[in-house]
């Protein structure tokens, strides 16, 4: 018998390899041991994935959103999810997501992005960006962060028309989804706006077409796809544990 200060006493077992007689340590100090490596190394994962999504721009309030545990409680909701999948699968396709909070959008753009790589940016994040370009000695210019935006594998643009629409946010989203599309790279747009052919009063300052210019508009009907989400409020939902 051996004895183990922690554990007490155990046999000991001795192991012959290569004509050398081993003894082996106490087996509880083994399994413990092994179970910090084993705990180590899932704390390892996590935080590499952690990192990732950071990297890809995605809030923690959204770590755990993928399109496996999107709930689409309404035909909209369906399609939607549909439409994300396709552009998962094709790694190409063209999005635009209306529709009030909480109707999940923001959870149907994480889980392509987390997928597909890139990142999703809120309309202001990228203003904010641009225009810190501006500033003398600024470390990038206008046209490095279009042309970043326009590359990445995937790119969602949450939050559209939060920020009041200019000409300068017109011409560079223009020239993304122009540089996106000739490249066959996916796109997403995301805004709790209406368009002006849906909007009650045949045109108000909650149309999207105050935010994006009819031309944009035109360019992503060709071959995009928009849905109108119009499900029960998403998170509320997901709350109450459905
Ligand atoms: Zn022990
Ligand atoms: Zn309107």
């Amino acid at each position: 018998m051996a004895h183990c200060d922690k554990h007490g006493e155990y046999t000991e077992q001795t192991a012959d390899i290569f004509g050398i007689a081993l003894r082996t340590g106490c087996p509880a100090c083994e399994k413990e041991r092994d179970e910090i490596e084993h705990q180590e190394g899932i704390r390892k994962a996590q935080e590499a994935e952690r990192e990732r999504l950071e990297s890809l721009n995605i809030e923690p309030m959204y770590f755990t959103s993928t399109l496996d545990n999107f709930i689409a409680g309404s035909p909209e909701q369906q399609r939607a999810l549909s439409y994300a999948q396709a552009m998962v699968k094709d790694r190409a396709g063209k999005l635009v997501l209306l529709g009030s909070n909480g109707t999940g959008k923001t959870h149907l753009a994480v889980g392509i992005v987390r997928v597909l790589g890139g990142a999703i940016y809120s309309m202001y994040e990228i203003t904010t960006r641009i225009r810190a370009s501006y500033v003398s000695g600024a470390k990038e210019t206008e046209l490095q962060i279009v042309d970043e935006l326009a590359r990445i594998p995937m790119l969602a643009i949450d939050e559209i028309g939060r920020t009041k629409g200019s000409d300068a946010e017109t011409n560079w989203l223009s020239y993304i989804v122009d540089k996106r599309h000739a490249r066959g790279l996916p796109l997403m747009l995301i805004s709790n706006k209406h368009t002006r052919k849906t909007c009650p009063d045949g045109g108000c300052q909650n149309c999207l077409e105050n935010y994006i210019s009819e031309d944009i508009m035109s360019r992503l009907s060709e071959d995009g796809h928009l849905v109108n989400m119009t499900g029960e409020d998403y998170r509320r939902k997901k709350r109450a544990g459905f």
